[in-house]
């Protein structure tokens, strides 16, 4: 039997989902107790999962389970971003770095073409922007040689981007801390707590979402005993999508890490506040280093994202000092540095950038590890894992399977030690990107 130790929980509630009006949770528990299918988690990767199962199979019933309320997850802690672009590009056993890229590009890309299409068919008001800029920005010499070297890396990869100077990025962003910039073409910009939402409450009719029931064990070899803090079902198929926390139920323990990322958003700026983040309604901008910042100028507020935390979230007010001091350091012309909400959110981190994908066990399918941009990945991937187990083929499918997987990781302390020395040297190394 798989137990879990540990529930997620967060210091704070997300910004995004305190902008929402109040939902309330589907908290009761159903009666009926068997399913074909019982997906764990309802984020990106779970609601991508859960969706494809009941379309594919409309005479079955699935069933969701998810420890905390949809809007309160990291699916709707993240800053926005849907980019596509390829994740630590290698070669491996199916060919060289380039088609590894290849491959990655088309799957995420598909991840924005489907979430398109749901976000027109129902209509889910969540922000959905493509035309908004999403800009990698460097603030440090080192910063702009990786990026044009990025750049030129997409050219390879036939993906289309602009470049802009210090001067036109003093322009849209309105501070003079950036040196160079890329913008790519085929990206989203959205509100992710109204996406997480509006994917969740249009489901197919077959599925049906429990909420605040935290998955304690899994039990048996098909049909799975899922046994929650609430009462326990069962099923044939089972679908691990709680991305790091698969640890606490056993899985996967010695392939991620937990990391925390923080991110923050201040109250409604007024016109002249907003005149000083530059001269676009809005803009997202990337950091050149993976320690480096995230920023948004969005719903007239300034979001701001930064910092990481080894497994454990940081105290609250430490952060908000933190993405104060790093607020005032781009923008020192602000009047106000006032965060109106500041929250914590966890993401899985592999040794390699790779997440696992695939049937872990005869019946038992997981797909996680986001690596910190799981909105296109994990709900492509999702759909996918469910295609598979549903025995639907594809060449994106294909493409899935092509991918390597996580490397293995050593158990505490060394890994705790290797972790945190990885990111205290990546954090120096990135200097003002950070
Ligand atoms: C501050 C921040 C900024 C980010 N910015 C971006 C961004 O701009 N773009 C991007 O693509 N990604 C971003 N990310 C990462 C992104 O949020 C994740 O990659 C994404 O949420 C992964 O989706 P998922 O469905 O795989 O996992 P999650 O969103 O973590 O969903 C898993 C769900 O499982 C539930 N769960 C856990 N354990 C159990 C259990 N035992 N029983 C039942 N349910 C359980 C959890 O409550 C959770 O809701 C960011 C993350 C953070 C924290």
């Amino acid at each position: 039997m798989l137990k879990s130790i540990s529930a997620p929980r967060y210091a704070a509630q997300s910004g995004w989902n305190a902008l929402l009006p109040q939902r309330v949770p589907h908290e009761q528990l159903p009666k009926q107790r068997r399913y074909y299918a019982i997906v764990i988690g309802a984020g990106y990767t779970g609601l991508g999962t859960a969706r494809r199962v009941a379309e594919l199979i409309p005479e079955k019933e699935i069933l969701v389970i998810e420890a905390s309320e949809i809007g309160e997850g990291s699916s709707a802690r993240n800053s926005g971003f849907l980019g596509v672009y390829p994740n630590s590009p290698h070669a491996n056993a199916y060919g060289s770095a380039d088609d590894d890229a290849a491959r990655k590009i088309r799957i995420v890309a598909a991840g924005l073409d489907w979430l398109r299409s749901l976000v027109k068919k129902h209509k889910i008001d969540c922000d959905w922007n493509e035309k908004t800029p999403r800009i990698i920005a460097a603030a440090t010499s080192g910063g702009e040689r990786g990026l044009r070297s990025y750049r030129r890396s997409l050219e390879t990869w036939n993906t289309k981007c602009l470049e802009h100077s210090p001067e036109e990025l003093r322009r849209f962003l309105g501070t003079d801390y950036y040196r160079y910039g890329i913008q790519q073409l085929n990206h989203a910009l959205v509100q992710p707590a109204a996406l997480i939402r509006g994917l969740a409450d249009t489901l197919p009719s077959n599925v049906t979402m429990l909420e605040c029931a935290t998955v304690e064990a899994i039990g048996g070899t098909g049909p799975f005993r899922v046994q929650t803090h609430r009462g326990g079902f069962t099923a044939d198929k089972v679908f691990i999508a709680n991305n790091a926390h698969a640890r606490t139920l056993g899985l996967l323990t010695d392939r991620m890490i937990g990391v925390y990322t923080y991110g923050a958003l201040t109250p409604p700026l007024d016109t002249d506040e907003l005149n000083r983040l530059g001269n676009l309604p809005a803009w997202g901008v990337l950091p050149a280093s993976k320690m480096g910042t995230t920023m948004r100028k969005t719903l007239q507020r300034f979001l701001i994202r930064s910092s990481a935390s080894y497994e454990k979230e940081s105290d609250p007010e430490k952060v908000r000092s933190i993405l104060t001091r790093l607020f005032q350091r781009r923008f020192p012309g602000m009047h106000s540095y006032e965060l109106e909400y500041v929250w914590g959110g966890v993401t899985a981190i592999t040794s390699n950038g790779e997440g696992y994908f695939g049937e872990l066990r005869p019946g038992l399918y997981v797909s996680a590890g986001c690596q910190g941009a799981g909105v296109l990945r994990g709900s492509i991937q999702g759909k996918l894992l469910a295609e598979m187990a549903c025995g639907s083929q594809s060449s994106l499918l294909t493409d899935r399977l092509m991918l390597t997987g996580p490397n293995w990781i050593p158990p505490e302390p060394f890994r705790g030690i290797g972790a945190i020395a990885r990111m205290t040297w990546a954090g120096w190394r990135a200097g003002r990107e950070y």
